[in-house]
């Protein structure tokens, strides 16, 4: 199999901090390997409109500490069909780019992994969400830095709750997999966390918050995490939560889109910069259909078929953590 000569790096899907990182490493790790690189700007859709951009060991200078990316990133429709694969094929072979670095989610994995069989073209994901539910890999780009965010903002929110006895219902982001309710949870102290995977029902929320009053707590902080259909929304939640526990004030606060900015912390720079060395590294070694992944600390790749793949598993271990030091 012959070797690549030049790589390009594209950012797909949501945006996470840590980002900018992941592709300063790659640049940077061609560099060093005497290999040319090139960025792809919006993702798929940029690889579709050959929006390219030359980069080197000195343009992606001052990036290790931003958030966000500065290739952009994009969801694209056009690449779900043949036919954008196709325009996305002839745009590299035009700029010699013989090797593709993916980084985002599932679902960019899975339009990479289409596209690196389709054309028999090296592909290699770096995994790059806040929500961290990608199989194969304890952790993803900008996990870390959104779960400080959160757990930041909690701090501020029980200020207030503390000063009122309020309950606070805070709604976090993650999907399905709660990792991020979870762990910024635990970490903020919350009274009770709510996530998807562990359907908890409303009684058991109640007898729950009913035990917190009578053991002589006088504020609460639920965490929620989005995707938890408790109740048909957080607002509906509260307004149950007040109509059978009137003795609660309840208010809500949805984090949104601050999880997703800022500066990364220097968990997710480091992270970023081994899966962006890691991913040169396996193209190196003739590698392709892989995604990077840290498993026990240590960088490794597996097949995108197994990152795509299923649900990640919840961890028991924090539950328990969590329901005893709530008590
Ligand atoms: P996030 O987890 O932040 O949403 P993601 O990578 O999972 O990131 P998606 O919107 O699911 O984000 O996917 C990004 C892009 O990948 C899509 O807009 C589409 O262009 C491409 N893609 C997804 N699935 C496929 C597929 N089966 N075939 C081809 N392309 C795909």
């Amino acid at each position: 199999m012959k070797l690549p000569n030049k790589i390009g790096v594209l950012t797909s899907g949501g945006d996470a901090p840590g980002m900018n990182a992941a592709i300063r490493a790659v640049v940077r790790a061609c560099a060093y390997n005497n290999l040319e690189s090139v960025g792809v700007y919006r993702g798929f859709q940029g690889l579709i409109e050959g929006d390219f951009k030359e980069l080197n060991a000195r343009t992606v200078k001052n990036m290790i500490n931003r958030g966000g990316t500065f290739l952009k990133s994009a969801r694209c429709k056009d690449f779900l069909n043949a036919e954008g694969r196709r325009k996305a094929f002839d745009n590299l072979k035009r700029e010699n780019v013989d090797a593709l670095i993916v980084i985002g989610g599932d679902g960019s994995f899975a339009g990479a992994s289409v596209f690196g069989k389709e054309f028999n073209f090296p592909v290699i994901g770096i995994p790059g969400t806040i929500d961290n539910d990608i199989n194969g890999t304890d952790y993803t780009i900008g996990y870390d830095t959104a779960l400080n965010t959160v757990v930041d903002a909690i701090d501020k929110i029980r200020d207030t709750a503390n000063s009122h006895n309020r309950l606070f219902l805070v709604e976090v982001m993650g999907r399905g997999s709660g990792d991020i309710a979870l762990n910024a949870g635990i970490g903020a102290g919350a009274e009770e966390i709510l996530i998807p995977k562990l359907n908890m029902g409303l009684e058991r929320l109640l007898d729950s918050l009913n035990r917190s009053k009578k053991s002589g707590k006088t504020s609460s902080i639920v965490v929620v995490s989005e995707g938890e259909k408790i109740g048909e929304n957080i607002l509906e939640l509260a307004e149950y939560i007040e109509k059978n526990l009137p003795e609660y004030e309840v208010r809500v606060t949805v984090l949104g889109h601050i999880q997703r900015g800022g500066v990364p912390s220097c968990y997710d720079r480091v992270l970023a910069s081994r899966f962006g060395v890691g991913a040169v590294d396996a193209l190196l070694r003739g590698e392709t259909n892989v995604m990077m992944g840290i498993i026990h600390n240590r960088i490794i790749s597996i097949p995108f078929s197994e990152a795509i793949k299923g649900d990640n598993t919840i961890d028991e271990e924090l539950i328990r953590v969590a329901d005893i030091i709530s008590i």
